[in-house]
Formats: structure tokens, sequence, C-alpha cells
């Protein structure tokens, strides 16, 4: 009586591995195929007669040996269960997609659970896999991932200029500030302004005006190296942050940048706006309070730019 249940048991038991949505596979020691069921059969197009007693090496190359026996081992030896993600390896064994709204993807991401399996000696001659089929939640993931980065670059950047935009340079300035104040490392700031911007507008039309803007923005990314900061400030107003260089270093850049705007030929419906800039210099060598006291200091020097003609640079503190 007692011995028909367990067997009705056991019976059930495997009724229920074989039709659970996840793979079951138990494994010997020498990492022979004992259990395989329906999941397993599907996905692989393998049947249990075909993989029995198999190495798994050897029907799923694409599994890191080394690491897997290593894992195995850790489970042997401790007698607990270990865990792999998707999120570390997308997928133990290779098997292809078929869900149809994660369609795009062309292999099951899983995660897969190792169990030890103890026998009625206690020894531990058996391990099982558990394979999860993750996909949907992957993809969710990756997806909304994704998403996040483009809004993230969205709300940074500028639309006219695809410079970064002003609050994102900013948060950057104050990221230099911060690191200025920890290492006592050198930067600077160059502040700079379109002249006349009102008269290009009048003259030539707002669209043509914003041509020039955009036409400037070129050349800042086209003059800064990798690690500067550059960003539109206002309107016709640009800055570019650079790190770990002093005000002589920034005087040259903003040289330079004025010299190529100067002999930039922007042209609007067969118009050529000829146009220049105004630049202001400021580093940390001059003590400040905090980050905006140094765009004070550029924008002073801007504004000496602007008093003293235009079509120049200035620095702060001379
Ligand atoms: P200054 O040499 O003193 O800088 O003279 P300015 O005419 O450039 O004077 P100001 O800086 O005050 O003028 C800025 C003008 O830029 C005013 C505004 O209409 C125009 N402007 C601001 N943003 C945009 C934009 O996105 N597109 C266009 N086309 N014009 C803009
Ligand atoms: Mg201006
Ligand atoms: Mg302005």
């Amino acid at each position: 009586m007692n011995e028909n249940l367990e067997f009705n048991e056991f019976h059930w038991l495997l009724a229920v591995v074989q039709s659970i949505d996840v793979g079951v596979v138990v494994l010997d020691r020498d990492y022979r195929v004992q259990v395989w069921n329906t999941f397993m059969e599907n996905r692989s197009g393998l049947q249990p007669h075909e993989v029995h007693k198999q190495s798994l090496f050897s029907l799923f190359p694409e599994i890191e040996e080394n690491w897997f026996r290593h894992k195995v081992e850790g489970v042997v030896t401790l007698g607990t269960p270990a865990f792999t993600i998707w999120e570390q390896r997308p997928y133990l064994v290779k098997f292809k997609n078929y869900q149809p709204i994660t369609g795009q993807e062309e292999y099951m991401f899983q995660n897969t659970t190792i169990l030890p399996l103890q026998a009625t000696n206690t020894n531990i001659e058996h391990i099982c896999l558990i394979i999860y089929d993750v996909t949907s939640v992957a993809i969710n993931k990756q997806q909304l991932q994704a998403t996040n980065l483009q809004l993230q670059q969205l709300s940074r950047t500028d639309r006219l200029t695809g410079l970064n935009n002003r609050g994102y340079w900013e948060e950057c300035l104050q990221h230099e500030y911060a690191r200025h104040r920890r290492y006592q490392s050198m930067a600077a700031l160059v502040m700079f302004d379109i002249d006349h911007f009102k008269k290009v507008n009048d003259t030539y039309g707002h669209p043509a005006g914003d041509k020039v803007i955009q036409a400037v923005a070129a050349v800042v990314r086209e003059q800064v190296r990798d690690t500067d900061i550059a960003g539109r400030y206002g309107g016709e107003e640009f800055v570019v942050l650079l790190p770990d260089v002093d005000s002589s270093g920034a005087m040259l850049f903003a040289e330079r940048l004025r010299l190529r705007i100067e002999s930039l030929l922007v042209s609007y419906e067969g118009q050529t706006i000829p146009f220049t800039i105004s630049l202001g210099v400021a580093d940390l060598s001059h003590p400040v309070q905090d980050y905006p006291q140094l765009i004070e200091h550029a924008d002073q020097a801007l504004y000496a730019s602007k008093q003293g003609g235009r079509n120049q640079v200035n620095c702060y503190g001379g």
C-alpha cells in the first residue's frame, strides 16, 4: 500500500517535471545527461534517447567548460545551489528564440539554477540544471535601458546645435570644479558670443541666424579635444570647459577659434554671411568661491572683448 503510494508520487512527479515550462536536466558527475524533460526536448530538437548518457559539453559546445565545471564543483563541495543570470551570461545553452513578441532576438535568454542532488547515501552524485526562459524579461529590460539612455541624451542636448545644453553643461562644470577642489587640478573656461547677431537676424532672417549658430557649433566640435566639454549657454552664447588646461592654453584655443570663425563662410539662400565672435577666458588660478564665479570671470573677460571692439579674446585678470 505504502509502496504503491510512493510509486504513484514518483509517477506524478515525473509528469510534473515533464510538463513544466522550464528546462530540467539531470547530470551525473561526468556531466552525462540522465534526465531530459520535454522543454529541453522541444527547444533543442533532441529526444531523450539521443542525449541519454551523452556529455553535456559535446551536446552544447557553446558551454564554457572550465567555467561550468568550476561552478558545479562548488555546488557539489558546498552542497548548495548556484545560479547564473542572463545579465552575466545571456544563456547557458544556445536555443533559438521562438517567442513571437520578442521575435527580434535570435537566442533565448536564460537564468539557470544548478542544484545538488543528494543520493540516499547522502553523497552528491548528480546535479540538476533548471533552465528558465527569461527572454521577454531581458528584452524589456534592454529596451527600457536603451530608451532611458536616449532620453538622457535628449535631456542633455541642445536641439539646434547638438552640443550640451546649458543645464547639463553646468552639471559637468560642477563636477570638474569639485575635482579641482579635491585634487587642485587646473581647468579653464572659454565663453564667447556672436558679435552683432541681432543684425544677422535682421538682415538675413531668423533661419539664416539659426544656420550661423549651427555653423559655429560645428567649428567648436571640430576644435575641441575629447576631454573638453562644450555647450550652448544661451541664444548665441557658447562655453567650452577645458579640464587640466590653464588660461594660457585656453587663450591659444580661443584665438584659434576666433580666427577660424572669422574666416568662416556661411551661406544662406545664395548670400554669404560674414560674422565674428568675442571671447572671454578664465581659469582656476584666480581663487573662486564656487563654480558660478568662474563663469562670472569668463563673462567679465567676454564683456571686456565686446568693450574693446569685438572679434577678440580677453583673459580675466589680465
Ligand atoms: P553683441 O555683439 O553685443 O553680442 O550684439 P548682439 O546683437 O549679438 O546682441 P545680443 O547678444 O544681445 O543679441 C542676441 C540675439 O540673438 C537676440 C536674439 O534674437 C538672437 N537669438 C537668440 N537665440 C537665437 C536663436 O536660437 N536663433 C536665432 N536666429 N537668433 C537667436
Ligand atoms: Mg551677441
Ligand atoms: Mg548674446
